[in-house]
């Protein structure tokens, strides 16, 4: 049974998170991306406007596994960084008014004044986790102002990954096609995938091909 309405955002707004899902492949559904950049069936005015909300993403439990390995890392870097931020939400507007919002698990500012990110993985590796970290290490330089650039790293339970330039880059590039589509007023295509469809936020109402792949 269909109950929200989506009411469209004052502004439009789009997760790193899910950023990083279309452009790794782990989602290929660009009409999902589009939709919820500019519709919500979330109540919240502040979501209307920004899409900022204090909770969003946030890891709200100290006992998770996730949790931990964030305290772990944070407590293992203390000694060479003098400036430890844990899970701080941030949003940089585009110029063509699309909000870009994130929470890396840790930013931090070293003894050498080098700008960081560090992304947390409690579940294993994932092919968006090094696209995620990339476009943390574009965004915040922008946040972070005197910053050039970020340095990032993603930490699995068992090992530390460093992000190289060539992962930047062809993110970068990557991402150029993405924010287009998103910019544009056309809808893309919808791509109709049974365990995407399952998870999308759409409803039966917003999108047709939702009840070709999971009968209502
Ligand atoms: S329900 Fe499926 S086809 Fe429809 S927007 Fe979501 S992911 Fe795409």
């Amino acid at each position: 049974m269909e109950i929200n309405k989506p009411k469209k955002r004052l502004q439009r707004r789009i997760p790193v998170t899910s950023l990083s899902q279309i452009l790794s492949g782990e989602k290929s559904c660009e009409y999902s991306l589009w939709f919820n950049s500019r519709y919500t069936c979330e109540s919240n005015v502040k979501n209307l406007y920004s899409g900022y909300s204090p909770s969003d993403g946030k890891d709200k439990d100290p006992t998770s596994a996730h949790s931990k390995l964030v305290k772990n890392t944070a407590e293992f870097i203390k000694y060479y960084n003098k400036t430890i931020l844990k899970e701080r939400q941030f949003w940089y507007e585009t110029g063509s008014g699309l909000f870009i919002i994130g929470r890396p698990d840790l930013i931090t500012i070293t003894y050498h004044d080098e700008l960081r990110i560090y992304e947390c993985k409690s579940k294993g590796e994932s092919p968006s986790d090094k696209k995620q970290a990339a476009l943390y290490s574009h965004y915040l330089p922008f946040v972070f102002n005197g910053y050039k650039k970020a340095n990032g790293f993603v930490v699995y339970e068992d090992r530390t990954e460093v992000l190289f330039s060539n992962d930047l880059d062809d993110t970068l590039e990557e991402l150029k096609s993405v924010i287009k589509m998103l910019d544009s007023n056309k809808q893309p295509k919808k791509i109709k995938y049974d365990l995407e469809c399952e998870s999308c936020k759409l409803n039966y109402n917003d999108c047709q091909e939702k009840s070709k792949a999971i009968p209502a």
